[in-house]
C-alpha cells in the first residue's frame, strides 16, 4: 500500500508532478507532526495561506474547516489514514494541486461535486484502494497529471477522453486488463505508465497519441503489440515481463476467403475499373474497406479473412519486438509473394521503428 506515487517514474523528466513552491507566510508545512486534524492556530491565518502540507500525519477525515483556506492552491494530503474527502474540499477553487497519494480513499470517498475543482491541474490518487477511477475526475477538464498508481483499478471509464489537456497517465499497479480505445483521444498526452497490470492487447487507437513520449508496459500479459505502435514518437518504451513470444503462431487457424473476398481482392489486385454504375452500394462500401497485406513484397488486399502474422521488429538494433500483423494468405511471404508487387511498390514500415529510441525489455 504504502509504495511511492508521483516520484516512482524511473526519472522520467516529462512525468515529474512538481508544481510552484511557495514560500514565507503564504505556506505552512505540518507534514510529520502527529496530527488528527487541521490545527486551531492556524485558523486566523488560513486565507492567507497558499500551500498547506498536512502530509504524513494521522488525519483520518479531511475537517470541513478546509473550506476556510479557500486561496490554496497547493494541498498535500499524503500518507494520513483518510477515507473521506468532505465536500467543503470543493470550494477551494484555486486548487492547482492535490495530492493524497497513501490513504484509505476509494470511489465513495471522493465528494459528489469533486468535479467542480475546475483549477485543478495536478491530482494525485496513488496508493489508495480505487477500484474504478470516479466520474468526476473525468469533469476535471484543465488536469495535465493524474496519478492513479498502486490501486485496485480493474477498468478505465471512456470518459477519460474528456481530459483533453492530460500529459501524464499514471495508472501503474492495478488490474487492468485492458484500456478503452478512447484513451487515444488524449492529444497531449506525454507519458502513459500502465504497467504492473494484467494487460491483455492494447487498442490500436494509441497511434493517435501523437505526443507520447513515454509508454511503460513492463509486468502485462502482452503478447503482441499493434503494429501502429511502431509510428508512434516514443523516446522510451518499457516491455520487461511480458509474454512476447508468441507460442500461438503454431495454433494459428486460417479460414479459407470467401468467393465474394476472392473477387473483391482480384478486383483490387488488378486493378479493374468499378463505378457505381456499376456495382451495388453495399459492393462497392465492401470494395472500400480492403486492407493492405502486410507484406512488402506482396501488392495484394484482404477484406475479412487476413492470417495472423507476428513480425518481429529491430529496435536500435539490439532488440526485436513482436508487433501482430496480418497477411493475405498463410503462403505470402518475402520470397514468394501473393500477389507480385511492382518494383516502385516499397514499404517502409521498417525506418518508422528507428523513432523509439530506448527499448528496455530487461
Ligand atoms: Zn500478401
Amino acid at each position: 500500500m504504502a509504495s511511492p506515487g508521483s516520484m516512482s517514474l524511473d526519472g522520467l523528466s516529462s512525468c515529474s508532478s512538481s508544481d510552484s513552491e511557495f514560500h514565507g507566510e503564504n505556506a505552512e508545512d505540518l507534514s510529520f507532526s502527529e496530527l488528527d486534524a487541521i490545527p486551531e492556530f492556524l485558523m486566523p491565518c488560513a486565507h492567507q495561506l497558499k500551500s498547506l502540507q498536512l502530509d504524513h500525519n494521522s488525519i483520518t477525515v479531511l475537517p470541513r474547516s478546509i473550506a476556510m483556506f479557500k486561496n490554496l492552491i497547493t494541498l498535500d494530503l499524503s500518507n494520513n489514514q483518510m477515507s473521506h474527502l468532505s465536500s467543503e474540499l470543493c470550494s477551494l477553487s484555486f486548487l492547482r494541486t492535490l495530492s493524497a497519494k497513501n490513504n484509505l480513499l476509494d470511489t465513495e470517498s471522493i465528494p459528489k461535486d469533486f468535479g467542480s475543482l475546475q483549477a485543478l491541474e495536478i491530482l494525485n490518487f496513488s496508493g489508495n484502494g480505487f477500484i474504478d477511477v470516479p466520474i468526476q475526475i473525468t469533469e476535471l477538464s484543465r488536469l495535465r497529471s493524474l496519478y492513479m498508481g498502486q490501486n485496485c483499478l480493474k477498468s478505465l471509464p471512456s470518459e477519460v477522453k474528456h481530459l483533453t489537456r492530460l500529459q501524464n497517465l499514471y495508472l501503474g499497479g492495478n488490474q487492468l486488463s485492458g484500456i478503452p480505445a478512447e484513451v487515444g483521444q488524449l492529444q497531449n498526452l506525454a507519458c502513459l505508465v500502465l504497467c504492473d497490470n494484467q494487460l491483455q492487447s492494447l487498442p490500436p487507437t494509441l497511434v493517435s497519441l501523437r505526443r507520447l513520449q513515454s509508454l511503460s508496459l513492463h509486468n502485462n500479459c502482452l503478447s503482441t503489440l499493434p503494429p501502429e505502435i511502431v509510428s508512434l514518437n516514443l523516446v522510451e518504451l518499457s516491455l520487461r515481463n511480458n509474454p512476447l513470444i508468441m507460442k500461438f503462431v503454431q495454433e494459428m487457424v486460417h479460414n479459407p476467403p470467401s468467393l465474394l473476398e476472392l473477387s473483391g481482392r482480384t478486383i483490387k489486385s488488378e486493378k479493374v475499373k468499378y463505378s457505381h454504375h456499376d456495382l451495388p452500394g453495399n459492393l462497392l462500401h465492401y470494395l472500400e474497406s480492403a486492407h493492405r497485406c502486410v507484406n512488402p513484397k506482396c501488392k495484394g488486399v484482404y477484406f475479412s479473412a487476413r492470417v495472423e502474422h507476428v513480425k518481429f521488429v529491430d529496435f536500435c538494433g539490439k532488440y526485436r519486438i513482436p508487433l501482430m500483423q496480418y497477411l493475405c494468405s498463410p503462403q505470402c511471404t518475402a520470397a514468394h509473394p501473393s500477389v507480385q508487387a511492382s518494383e516502385s511498390d516499397t514499404d517502409d514500415d521498417d525506418s518508422a521503428s528507428q523513432k523509439i529510441r530506448k527499448v528496455l525489455l530487461g
